[in-house]
């Protein structure tokens, strides 16, 4: 922790392998943050129980969001890649977090309106204090700093108040107020050009594709609706092609591709191809880490009860390349076997 400027906390739920939206909008920052701070970043699988219709899944979709974030450039040896349940201390948190919390507050959240709508008939007590878990994890690891997408915005907000209020009325500054930090593109719309990009929605393009795969993801993608013909010049403004090449493609043939656009020199199709052959160029490494970590065997070592709220401590749980001659078999060290 010498010479860092604090602490950055992070996490995500176990839904599989991360795509474009994850990257550019979360784990961009999660690795960058590195150089500066102090990381945890965590595999919230409690958190996912609040939705997952097949719990068979969990430990499959744990394994693969490990490995999409070490392939990123996580650093296991700098940085700590945990799960959430094996640090359960995180539980007692949350509960006494809890009694700081009005139920309206909760059920007022739009992202709590938006889940029940998509699981209707799984309306779950987790799912009403799922930002309760989250603001517990966020404070248990005294993070000052908390990089995700603007759709975890109203979530850090509930986070702040709730550590406020608990400070106020225990009369101790005990929690950390966190800040959030977003990446410069904080809502990666997409395939169908309207909706966030999620596996929920169906319209993501995950980065452990194959290049084949990505560029047929890439045709489906959704352009300007009003450039119905070839010849129609175009608006690349309203084009969620075009947004996504500024994250992909050299920032000269950027604006000749909006020019080109709006002459109609330049059709959809072609400049799909273009988009999807310069993500491909820009995941090479992506795809070349993930097939290396695959390879290797990774263990996770269940966390001995450290006490969480001593800032510095750290949970045990870190992922570490396993060395059978030393490490993975001793005290409660679990194996995960990238290996297929
Ligand atoms: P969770 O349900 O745990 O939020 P997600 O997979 O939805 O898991 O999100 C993981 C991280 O990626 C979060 O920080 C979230 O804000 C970010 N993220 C997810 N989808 C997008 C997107 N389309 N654009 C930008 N950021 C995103």
């Amino acid at each position: 922790m010498a010479n860092k400027k604090g602490r950055v906390f992070s996490g995500a739920r176990p839904t599989g392998r991360q795509h474009l939206g994850n990257y550019l909008g979360a784990v961009k920052n999660y690795v960058s943050l590195q150089e500066e701070y102090d990381c945890v970043y965590c595999i919230v699988d409690l958190h996912a129980l609040t939705t997952l219709e097949d719990f068979h899944l969990l430990k499959e979709n744990t394994a693969e969001m490990a490995l999409d974030w070490l392939a990123a450039g996580i650093r296991p040896e700098e940085s700590i890649l945990f799960v959430q349940s094996h640090v359960p201390q995180v539980t007692e948190l949350h509960t006494i977090l809890s009694m700081f919390t009005p139920l309206g507050k909760l059920t007022d959240l739009p992202t709590f309106k938006e889940k029940a709508r998509m699981h209707p008939h799984n309306i779950n007590y987790g799912l009403v204090g799922y930002p309760v878990l989250m603001a517990a994890d966020i404070a248990l690891y005294k993070a000052d700093v908390v990089p995700v997408g603007i759709d975890q915005e109203s979530h850090l907000e509930f986070t702040r108040e709730i550590v406020r209020s608990f400070n106020y009325k225990t009369g101790k500054q005990v929690l950390v107020e966190p800040q959030m930090k977003t990446t410069n593109y904080p809502k990666v719309i997409g395939t169908d050009g309207v909706q966030k990009m999620s596996k929920s929605l169906n319209n993501q393009i995950e980065l452990a594709l194959s290049d084949a795969e990505t560029a047929a993801r890439v045709m489906t993608m959704v352009t300007d609706p009003q450039r119905t013909h070839r010849n129609i010049p175009g608006r690349p403004e309203v084009c969620n092609v075009f947004t996504l090449h500024h994250s992909f493609t050299p920032a000269a043939n950027v604006e000749r591709i909006a020019a080109e656009c709006r002459s109609a020199k330049l059709g959809c199709v072609d400049d799909k191809k273009c988009l999807a052959a310069n993500i491909n160029k820009n995941l090479v490494e992506f795809r070349e880490n993930a097939r290396r970590w695959r390879k290797t065997r990774i263990t996770y070592g269940t966390c001995s009860p450290t006490a969480p709220s001593a800032r510095g401590s750290s949970p045990t749980g870190r992922w570490t390349k396993c060395d059978r001659r030393s490490g993975c078999r001793k005290g409660r060290r679990s194996t995960m076997d990238h290996r297929r």
